[in-house]
C-alpha cells in the first residue's frame, strides 16, 4: 500500500500563524464587543500605490485584447522585469548580478522552501534562532532535520545559531560545519541587520568550508543605516557561495498578489556543477511563470513615481515601528528592532512564557502579537510586534498596552 511521506508527520503542531488564528478566532467569538487589534502576522495593510494600480489597469487592457494578450509568461520571468531588476537592484548598487541570473516567481516564502530541492538530501542545516519558521519545517518536510525533541524544541540534524541579546541578536559561525547556511537579514522576528563587515565574515566562512548562504532579503525596503548592505552581493565573494530571495510583498504591498524572485550567481558550483542550472531545471518543470499582469505591475515599483510612492508607504510603516518601540520602552520593556525591519522584539516580563505573555496581551489589551517561542527556541522569552498595522490602530495598541 502507497505510504504518504511521513516526514510531514514530524511537523509539531500546525504553522505557527494558524494556531494564533485560531486563538484569536475563540477569544473574538467569546468577546464579540471587544476591538481585537492585531499586530501580529506580517501582513501589510496598506493599499497598493496609484503607480502599481495604474499598471494593473494597463495590462488588464491588454489582456483584453488579441494583440495584446498574452498567455504562459515564460518559466524564469519575462525579459522586461529580469532586466530592470539586474540594473536597479543590483548593478546600480556595484553588484554583478545578471538578468539570467534572476529567477521570477510567485514569491519568497515558495523560494525558500523549494529551494532545498537542489541540494542532497543529507545536507545539514543551519539557521539563526529564531527565526522565520519556513527554512527549518521545509527541511522537515524533506526529511533532513533528523528527530524533534519537544523538550528543547530543536531538531537533531539542525545546527542552531542563536541570536539573543547576549549576542546583540547577531549569529555567531557554528561549532559544526553546516552545508546550507539560512541568513535572514533584516531578521524576522529580531528586526537585526548585519553590517557590511558581519556579513562579509559569513561570505568568507561559506567559501572556506564550501557551504551556501541562503540569504532571504524580503526586507531589504526597510534598511535605514548606511553600513547594512542591501544585497549579499555587495560582499566580495557571495558569488561563488549565495543565493539571495526577494520579494515584492513588503517593499510594494504584494502579500495578495503574489511576485517574489531568487538569485542564483552562475559562479555558485557545488562539486563543479552550478546550482544555477539546477534551479532553472526546477523552476521550469514545477512552475509555469508568474502572471504578465503582475510582473507589469512589478515594472511600477521601478519607475520614478513608483518609487516615491512607495519609499512613503515604508516611511509610514516605519513611523508605526518607532511608536510601537518608543511606546513600549517608556512602558518598561526591553525593546530591540524596528530600525531596519518592521518588527519589533520585546522581552517578555520576568515569570512569563512568550504564550503566557501572549494570552495575556490579548485578554488584557486585545492586542495581537507573535510569541517568540514559535520562531525557534531561543525566541522563548521574547515577543514580536509588527508595524504593518494601521497608524491609528497601532497608536491604540500601544496606549492600551502602556496602561495595563
Ligand atoms: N521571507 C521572510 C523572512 C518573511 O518574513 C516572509 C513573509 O512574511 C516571506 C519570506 C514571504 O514572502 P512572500 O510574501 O514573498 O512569499
Amino acid at each position: 500500500m502507497v505510504k504518504l511521506n511521513e516526514n510531514y508527520l514530524k511537523l509539531p503542531g500546525s504553522y505557527l500563524f494558524s494556531t494564533i488564528g485560531k486563538k484569536v478566532a475563540a477569544y473574538s467569538a467569546e468577546y464579540p464587543d471587544e476591538k481585537v487589534i492585531r499586530l501580529g502576522i506580517g501582513d501589510v495593510t496598506q493599499p497598493l500605490v496609484p503607480a502599481i494600480i495604474q499598471a494593473l489597469h494597463e495590462a488588464v487592457e491588454e489582456m483584453g485584447h488579441a494583440e495584446t494578450f498574452h498567455g504562459y509568461a515564460p518559466d524564469l520571468g519575462y525579459a522586461f522585469l529580469r532586466e530592470t531588476i539586474a540594473e536597479k537592484d543590483y548593478q546600480a548598487r556595484g553588484c554583478e548580478i545578471g538578468a539570467d541570473e534572476i529567477f521570477i516567481s510567485d514569491g519568497a516564502k515558495s523560494d525558500c522552501g523549494n529551494i532545498q530541492e537542489i541540494f542532497s538530501a543529507d545536507a545539514r542545516i543551519a539557521v539563526c534562532d529564531p527565526v522565520y519558521p519556513v527554512y527549518v519545517d521545509s527541511n522537515v518536510m524533506a526529511g533532513r532535520t533528523g528527530e524533534y525533541d519537544e523538550k528543547t524544541g530543536t531538531w537533531s540534524n539542525v545546527i542552531y545559531m542563536p541570536c539573543t541579546a547576549e549576542n546583540g541578536f547577531v549569529p555567531q559561525l557554528p561549532e559544526e560545519t553546516p552545508d546550507l547556511i539560512y541568513l535572514c537579514v533584516p531578521n524576522n522576528p529580531t528586526g537585526t541587520a548585519l553590517t557590511r563587515e558581519q556579513l562579509a565574515v559569513w561570505v568568507d566562512y561559506a567559501n572556506s568550508v564550501g557551504a551556501v548562504i541562503l540569504y532571504d532579503a524580503a526586507y531589504e525596503a526597510y534598511i535605514a543605516q548606511d553600513d547594512v548592505p542591501h544585497s549579499i552581493y555587495e560582499i566580495p565573494g557571495a558569488r561563488t557561495c549565495a543565493i539571495e530571495f526577494r520579494s515584492f510583498s513588503k517593499n510594494a504591498g504584494f502579500t495578495g498578489v503574489r511576485l517574489g524572485f531568487t538569485v542564483v550567481p552562475k559562479d555558485l558550483k557545488c562539486g563543479g556543477v552550478m546550482a544555477h542550472g539546477l534551479w532553472a531545471r526546477r523552476h521550469g518543470t514545477k512552475f509555469n511563470g508568474a502572471p504578465y499582469i503582475v510582473q507589469k505591475a512589478a515594472m511600477a515599483v521601478y519607475s520614478e513615481e513608483g518609487k516615491a510612492q512607495l519609499k512613503d508607504q515604508v516611511a509610514y510603516y516605519m513611523r508605526n515601528a518607532k511608536v510601537i518601540f518608543d511606546g513600549l520602552k517608556e512602558a518598561g520593556y526591553e525593546v530591540y528592532g524596528g530600525i531596519n525591519a518592521p518588527y519589533i522584539w520585546l522581552k517578555v516580563p520576568e515569570g512569563m512564557t512568550s504564550w503566557d505573555f501572549f494570552d495575556y496581551l490579548l485578554e488584557k489589551a486585545h492586542v495581537v502579537g507573535t510569541p517568540g517561542s514559535g520562531f525557534g527556541p531561543s525566541g522563548e522569552g521574547y515577543f514580536r510586534l509588527t508595524a504593518f498595522g494601521n497608524y491609528e490602530n497601532t497608536v491604540e495598541a500601544i496606549d492600551r498596552i502602556k496602561n495595563l
